[in-house]
């Protein structure tokens, strides 16, 4: 089936992306939020990001008024009811997500395919309580949407495969790459970054560097475009330390188990470029280094 039109649920920092890449690529867009502040300022974004491009002349000013005269925002999930694909974006709670599932069902046609971009959250166990899991996967965007070239296509234990070539065809149609996974804790990219700066973390714990050694070390060393722990204060603590306990709980094996210095900067706040603190202190002209 071609799809044409794409519900998104939540309009946070993911869910804007993805209805800015959407929109650009010709899909008609309905972004939905629970909060008003959260659509305008969605909107705003998009623009500001398409601005940008325009700036860089990467992109034209008709590409942003036709991109954004495709999309419409809705307080009401069930406006998202006639699109052919949903993709949820809400905030990483099970609750909230299987809540936004139940709801939509009565309103959709037999044949939508509804999707997550859950970083975390068993695609299988969602798709079980919808009416639907054969047309239901996982559709995990990276952050930033606009620029990151991936998106992970999960397949639950029952996704069949006209729902992985529709959504597939999507990804290819955004210009972006697709690297299929299979639904185990934290997929691919997560399964292997995130116990990678959670060994960073432990570096950083057992002293056997300091916070600027490791991410020189990282960048000079291996390459990487930024240091690990750099990066988990892009990504945010909690976010790691989540995904953590989620491969360690998930996957039963103690080589997951999260540095117990992540847990004490997340207890204090500190959760890296969104609170001005994490490895790095942001509050000043240049970051520096809390250890
Ligand atoms: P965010 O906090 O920026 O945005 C979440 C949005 O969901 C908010 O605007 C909130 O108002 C809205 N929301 C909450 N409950 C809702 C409901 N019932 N109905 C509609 N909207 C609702 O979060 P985010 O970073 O955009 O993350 C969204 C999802 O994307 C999560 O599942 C997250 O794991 C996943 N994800 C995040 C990243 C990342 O780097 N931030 C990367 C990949 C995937």
């Amino acid at each position: 089936m071609e799809i044409k039109t794409v519900g998104v649920v939540g309009a946070g920092q993911m869910g804007n992306g993805i209805a800015h890449v959407l929109a650009q690529a010709g899909y008609e867009v309905v972004l939905n939020d629970i909060s008003q502040d959260s659509l305008d300022q969605a909107i705003a974004t998009i623009t500001r990001n398409f601005d940008r491009q325009i700036s860089r002349g990467k992109s034209l000013e008709s590409d942003r008024d036709e991109a954004l005269s495709r999309i419409r925002t809705t307080l009401t999930l069930t406006d998202l009811g006639p699109s052919d694909l949903i993709i949820e974006a809400a905030a990483e709670r099970e609750t909230i997500k299987a809540a936004i599932f139940e709801d939509l069902l009565p309103h959709l046609g037999p044949d939508t395919i509804l999707t997550s971009n859950t970083s975390s959250i068993s695609i299988t166990r969602l798709a079980s309580r919808t009416d639907r899991p054969e047309r239901f996967m996982g559709f995990h965007f990276m952050n930033p949407v606009p620029v990151m070239k991936l998106v992970e296509l999960i397949r639950g234990i029952a996704t069949d495969e006209p729902t992985y070539k529709a959504c597939l065809a999507v990804v290819n149609k955004l210009g972006k790459t697709a690297a299929p996974a299979e639904d185990f804790p934290a997929f691919i990219v997560n399964r292997i970054l995130m116990p990678m700066i959670n060994e960073a973390v432990y570096t950083l714990y057992e002293g056997v560097g300091s916070v600027e050694s490791i991410d020189t070390s990282l960048k000079l060393g291996a390459n990487h475009p930024m240091g690990p722990l750099e990066l988990a204060d892009f990504i945010g603590l909690d976010t790691c330390l989540a995904i953590m306990n989620v491969l360690h709980e998930g996957l039963a094996d103690t080589k997951y188990r999260p540095c117990p210095l992540l847990t004490k900067y997340v207890e204090a706040g500190w959760l890296g470029r969104k609170t001005n603190r994490g490895f790095y202190d942001y509050r000043g002209d240049v970051p520096v280094p809390t250890r």
